[in-house]
């Protein structure tokens, strides 16, 4: 049966011409869907025998909260069951600016980088458009505050899930769904070449990053299989290409591993590389891991890093840790309480 949120807007339209019903019941409906409803008998302003009839053609996708967690910064983590009964992670973060949501778009991931707990869940599946953004409609309903912000950050690799995931951010910018503009919302990728090139011909102005992680094809090989399939050369041709079709900024992100990548030869190698690009380095100080080998860089090489790259000319900041005493921060989540503990 179909999932009434994976629906554009245009083929919920066409669906209920299909079935006898007249167009601008869509606005109605989808009103109702992007408030958030739960099940059909929300619909106040329809009529029981349409939403019968709604009720034999569609499902609705719902998120179960099994679980959340505060952590002291005021991040929420939230454990969400899908219709499937598997679960998945979204977390809230409060900026300056206003609430960001991070979510997931595979039920675990496939690519293996081995300082990342998502990775070691394995893979189950793809999510769907509706699950992806139905993740930001029930963290608006659980905690009550509005989202502005939107990254996909959360489990899975979202360029392995194009087409879902594309459809979702078009959900999330249209102004009849979830409204919230592209540039509000970030893509990272581990750098699906292809992938990045298709993504330069949507004509999406979301921000895309890159998770780049080291300069030296040995040591990102290392931390990341894909490189083994796109090395780094490849990856940065592809984002030129981006920058030259989209005319809009790259984000470079760099977990910083004590005695992997952060020395001061690593940040001149990345200036080098990056130099005259239209970028932005993320610097992310490493996320401990269950089993994971991986320390944190010491605050100092942290900010002398960042200092040899702005030197340079390479605009580069160190990302905010936010959630990571309750394993909401980047590289922790995974999809089930267990696996959390
Ligand atoms: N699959 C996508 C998005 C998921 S992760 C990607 O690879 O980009 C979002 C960001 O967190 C990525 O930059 C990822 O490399 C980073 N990350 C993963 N594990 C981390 C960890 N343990 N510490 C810090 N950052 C981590």
């Amino acid at each position: 049966m179909i999932n009434i949120r994976d629906l554009y807007y245009e083929e919920l339209e066409e669906l209920l011409l299909k079935m006898g019903e007249k167009k601008f019941r869509a606005k109605q409906i989808y009103a109702w869907l992007y408030k958030g409803i739960e099940s059909f008998d929300e619909m106040t302003d329809i009529s029981k025998e349409l939403i019968n009839k709604l009720k034999d053609n569609f499902i609705l996708n719902q998120l179960t909260l099994i679980n959340f967690q505060k952590s002291k910064d005021g991040t929420i983590k939230y454990l969400f069951q899908l219709n499937d009964g598997h679960a998945i992670e979204s977390v809230l973060m409060k900026y300056k600016y206003g609430y960001t949501a991070c979510i997931s778009n595979q039920i675990g991931c496939k690519m293996g980088c081995n300082f990342c707990a998502s990775a070691k869940i394995g893979f189950v599946r793809n999510m769907t458009p509706g699950e992806i953004v139905g993740q930001i409609l029930k963290v608006q309903k659980e905690s009550g505050e509005v989202v502005s912000n939107i990254v996909f950050m959360g489990i899975g690799e979202p360029l392995d899930n194009y087409d879902n995931v594309i459809k979702a951010i078009r959900l999330i910018n249209d102004p009849k769904g979830l409204n919230i503009g592209a540039r509000h919302i970030s893509l990272s990728t581990c750098g699906i070449v292809p992938k990045i090139k298709m993504l330069a011909d949507e004509n999406i102005q979301c921000n895309l990053c890159i998770s780049l992680h080291s300069s030296h094809d040995n040591v990102r090989t290392d931390m990341m299989p894909i490189n083994k399939v796109y090395n780094i050369e490849e990856v940065l041709e592809a984002c030129k290409q981006y920058i030259a079709k989209t005319n809009r900024r790259i984000t470079f992100e760099y977990a910083l591993v004590d005695g992997v990548n952060d020395s001061r030869e690593d940040a001149i190698h990345l200036s080098r590389l990056l130099k005259g690009m239209l970028c932005h380095v993320n610097l992310i100080p490493v996320n401990k891991i269950k089993g994971g080998k991986y320390e944190k860089s010491s605050t100092e090489k942290i900010l002398a890093f960042r200092d040899t790259l702005n030197d340079r000319g390479i605009v580069a900041t160190v990302r905010r840790e936010l959630g990571s005493d309750i394993s909401a921060a980047c590289g922790q989540l995974v999809r089930d309480q267990k696996q959390s503990e």
